[in-house]
């Protein structure tokens, strides 16, 4: 197998592998890029079906973390971990304090945070082994970030209504959101304190009853909420969702969203494009809770948390996309690839010689 010549590879600063016999850890660390900071990034723990698919997974997510922290002006690199097993049946307090301990040997070049099959009670585990941990529950931490990316998406939302529609206020808009989970049903109810009318769906139908009852959303089938008409679609759920088959059904002129990943492949982009919508680039309009944990992190040794500061920085995703919006405009580019070569700019004015990769995925 190739390493280094592999795509996703790009250059990546180190890979760590972990292994433990005792506890059972395999694990991968990948720290990408620190020419902002130290690498922050969640650990996911997954039952991968190999070793090449969870290493893949890695350096593929780590990558997208130096983008997403760039374009979010944090000064912080991009970094992951993985973890190989199925959370439900191999995790332990032993493997995590084990992980821990490798994070630690890092000296601080990775900050680890929680992701897909981790909480914020294993970082607290881990925390008693190395401080280079983020997302901590309760007082100790910034505590859930799903809100405070929900308000990001909120602030992306305004950008792109104001741009496309020429509308200074959310009032009267029609935002259909699909997806009610902890950032999903956030934003509904700062939409709704804005007097924006939802159109809501998840596969959970007691959480569209509740944004029924308490938002006066109107209930839409999971399947036909990319047909919904609207001012615009709020992907708050899966990643990969804008595709060949979805992207022609779409009858909103924006697409706003926090979920991950949203174009199943880059060439999307420009199929939204060519059909008028706006697209507002996931990883740019879903930093907030990325802003939230990393100003913990941060701030531990010097001012501590500081919130004011998470949400003056959370309100400049609004500004971040309206640049970059316009720029498309001028330049007849995707979003999504102006997204790509702002936060390429910023890595290279920093330092970076140069990044060579199509759109990153971030996780
Ligand atoms: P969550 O698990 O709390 O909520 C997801 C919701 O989507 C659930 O209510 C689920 O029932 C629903 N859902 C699943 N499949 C669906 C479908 N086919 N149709 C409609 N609804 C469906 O997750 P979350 O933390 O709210 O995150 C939502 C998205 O935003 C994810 O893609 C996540 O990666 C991304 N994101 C989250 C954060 C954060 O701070 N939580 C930050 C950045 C990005």
């Amino acid at each position: 197998m190739s390493v280094f010549g592999c795509e996703v590879f790009d250059d990546h600063e180190q890979v760590v592998f972990c292994c433990d016999r005792d506890t059972g850890l395999h694990a991968i660390i990948a720290i990408h890029d620190t020419t902002l900071g130290p690498a922050l990034g969640g650990c996911r723990y997954w039952p991968y079906l190999n070793e090449a698919q969870a290493l893949e997974d890695v350096l593929r997510l780590s990558r997208g973390m130096t983008y997403k922290a760039a374009m979010a002006r944090l000064p912080l690199g991009g970094g992951k971990s993985v973890i190989l097993g199925d959370p439900k049946r191999t995790k332990s307090r032993e493997l995590l304090l084990t992980f821990g301990e490798a994070v630690g040997r890092l000296g601080g070049r990775y900050i680890v945070a929680e992701d897909v099959g981790t909480t914020a009670d294993d970082m607290a585990t881990v925390r008693r082994v190395t401080r280079h941990v983020a997302g901590l529950p309760g007082a100790r931490g910034a505590g859930d970030p799903g809100p405070t990316t929900a308000l990001g998406v909120l602030h992306g939302i305004h950008a792109a209504v104001r741009h496309k529609l020429g509308r200074a206020s959310l009032k009267g808009c029609s935002v259909a959101v699909q997806g009610l989970g902890s950032v999903g049903y956030r934003l509904c109810q700062l939409l709704h304190s804005e007097g924006a009318h939802l159109i809501v769906a998840d596969i959970d139908r007691s959480r569209v009853e509740r944004a029924r009852k308490e938002l006066s959303a109107k209930p839409s089938e999971p399947e036909a909420i990319f047909e919904v008409e609207a001012d615009v679609f709020a992907p708050c759920a899966l990643g990969s969702v804008l595709d060949d088959r979805t992207i022609p059904r779409l009858r909103a002129a924006i697409v706003a969203g926090s979920a991950n990943n949203q174009l199943a492949e880059d060439r999307h982009g420009e199929l939204l494009r060519s059909r008028g919508i706006l697209y507002a680039p996931d990883y740019v309009i879903n930093a907030g809770g990325l802003i939230s944990v990393a100003r913990e992190a941060l701030g531990r040794e010097g001012s501590g948390y500081e919130r004011e500061r998470v949400l003056a920085e959370v309100a400049g995703i609004e500004e971040a996309l309206q640049e970059m919006f316009d720029r498309a405009d001028k330049d007849q580019l995707p979003t999504n690839v102006v997204a790509d070569r702002m936060a390429e700019e910023r890595l290279a004015a920093a330092g970076l010689p140069g990044t060579r990769l199509a759109r990153p995925a971030t996780g």
